[in-house]
């Protein structure tokens, strides 16, 4: 059992997740045991409705599950504290969401800068990593504008910018490439690869195949529960088709 706790970066177990909707009760997850390790690359697959959202709102601790247990780096998230709660949500785990909004009247640089502002990083220091993660993913000439003034994949940039500039260990993005054209969708997939080779967990969810192939291993879900879960036969490891970019030393921090 130790070793569990110490081998998987998280672990649910019998996760459900209801709600109310006026009279009627929703199962978004119903039943939900999932392990999954540091560093690994996972794709999680469904339909529209199958529960996707809500298991990355629970990994992501936006959310806490009706019943079962969530475990995260061998702490049980039920039993933490608050504060050790945002403390994991700004520094631990940086967030793709689309729903998780840009601050509309603030410039990109303090949208990135923002999580080192709750974490309590001094000003000076959370400037230069701001504006080093911004210029990882090629917008060091978008500093000071304001995220209408980007286009959407200049802005799910600012959101992966904000998502490393914390160095979280584990990376949730919720359908990172909807919305984009295809060349953006792969310059923002091969962003998430190279973060992945730099260390870092990656759990993403997509309802296209191809977006699916950069993972190393696919969790379907159908009506809140586990569909399959499988290793995908054949990584794709296409350094090739990696940008000129220090992504993951931006993340791990190197200088
Ligand atoms: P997916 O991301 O796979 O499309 P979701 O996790 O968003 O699915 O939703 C799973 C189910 O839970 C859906 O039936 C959805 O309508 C319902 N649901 C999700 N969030 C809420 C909520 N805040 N209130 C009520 N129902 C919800
Ligand atoms: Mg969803």
């Amino acid at each position: 059992m130790k070793e569990t706790l110490a081998t998987n970066t998280l672990s649910l177990r019998d996760v459900v997740k209801t709600y109310a909707m006026g009279t009627a009760i929703v199962r978004a997850l119903d039943g939900v045991s999932l392990e999954i390790a540091k560093n690994e690359y996972v794709a999680v697959m469904g339909p529209s409705g199958s529960g996707k959202s809500t298991l990355m709102n629970i990994i992501g601790c936006l959310d806490v599950p009706t019943s079962g247990t969530y475990c995260l780096e061998g702490q049980m998230v039920a039993e933490m504290p608050e504060e050790r709660l945002a403390e994991i949500r700004n520094r631990r785990i940086g967030f793709v969401f689309q729903t998780f909004n840009l601050l509309p009247r603030a410039n990109i640089l303090h949208n990135v800068e923002l999580p080192l502002v709750y974490g309590g990083v001094a000003r000076g220091e959370r400037r230069a990593r701001a504006e080093r993660a911004l210029q990882t993913v090629g917008l060091a000439d978008r500093m000071s504008h304001r995220p209408n003034e980007l286009s959407g994949g200049q802005r799910q940039r600012v959101a992966i910018a904000r998502a490393l500039v914390a160095r979280p260990s584990i990376i949730l993005a919720d359908e990172p490439t909807g919305n984009l054209d295809s060349k953006t969708g792969e310059d923002i997939m091969a962003m998430l690869d190279e973060l992945h080779a730099g260390g870092q967990t990656i759990i993403l969810v997509t309802h296209e195949e191809h977006i699916a192939e950069h993972a190393h291993r696919v969790v379907r879900l159908r009506d809140g529960l586990i569909e399959s879960d499988e290793a995908r036969r054949t990584p794709v490891l296409s350094p090739a088709k990696a940008p000129a970019l220090d992504l993951a030393a931006a993340a791990v921090g190197a200088a």
